[in-house]
């Protein structure tokens, strides 16, 4: 059984392998859990030692096929706390993830099991995340973001890149949810801002927001 530490720094390199397609160096790690360099290295070489990475000096860090999977365990905890969470005991889909933080270290495979069970088995967490199964298979969601749409496409709400509970409540503000239909009217030259509309209403987004909105069945 690993620390939570440890637990959180698999899943810190697990996001980053994805995001930037290879070895994860020290500073981009810091970057990420906000820590000092030093004390990546450290963690790094203790989890080399546990054969969860291949930590190389100057060259950075992958995950081995233990260390991912260990990665995807904690993953799959924390987005069926996030489904329990909403479904069950009717929380917001921004208010679960710091809750989810603490509960995806729970040590019980049992208790998981059963909870995947008794949730009828999701397919994805409320932020429209895929859940890995319990052998750490995931499925790559078509998706694309709306920066990448051009004027005229549209397509369906299904994920956000940014899960922090200030976009999600902004999302909220802005009366824009997974599964709403949305099409892209007009790109502005000036600032990069999208004008987009909704099957309710019309609204003005920055490029920053257009980024982190992810769109399925993406139609000209
Ligand atoms: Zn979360």
């Amino acid at each position: 059984m690993y620390s939570q530490a440890e637990e959180n720094y698999l899943k810190t390199i697990y996001a980053l392998e994805r995001e930037y397609g290879n070895e994860v160096s020290t500073n981009l790690i810091a970057n990420k859990i906000k820590t000092k360099a030093s004390s990546v290295t450290d963690m790094l070489k203790k989890l080399a030692l546990k054969k969860l990475v291949i930590y190389k000096k100057y060259q950075g860090v992958y995950l081995t096929e233990p260390g991912r999977l260990t990665a995807l365990r904690v993953i799959r905890k924390h987005r069926l706390w996030e489904c329990f969470l909403v479904q069950k005991l009717n929380f917001k889909w921004d208010e679960v993830h710091d809750i989810a933080e603490q509960l995806e270290h729970v040590k019980s495979e049992l208790l998981i099991s059963k909870l995947d069970a008794f949730l009828r088995f999701p397919k994805l967490d409320p932020h429209g995340d895929p859940i890995p199964d319990e052998q750490g298979r995931i499925i790559k969601r078509q998706t694309m973001s709306i920066v990448e749409m051009k004027i005229g496409a549209s397509g369906t709400l299904v994920g956000v890149k940014d899960s922090s509970e200030t976009f999600l409540k902004y999302l909220n503000k802005k009366n824009l949810g997974l599964g709403d239909k949305v099409k892209v009217i007009d790109i502005e030259p000036y600032d990069n801002s999208y004008h987009i509309e909704t099957k309710t209403h019309r609204l003005v987004i920055t490029s920053n927001v257009a980024e982190n909105l992810l769109i399925k069945n993406v139609k000209r």
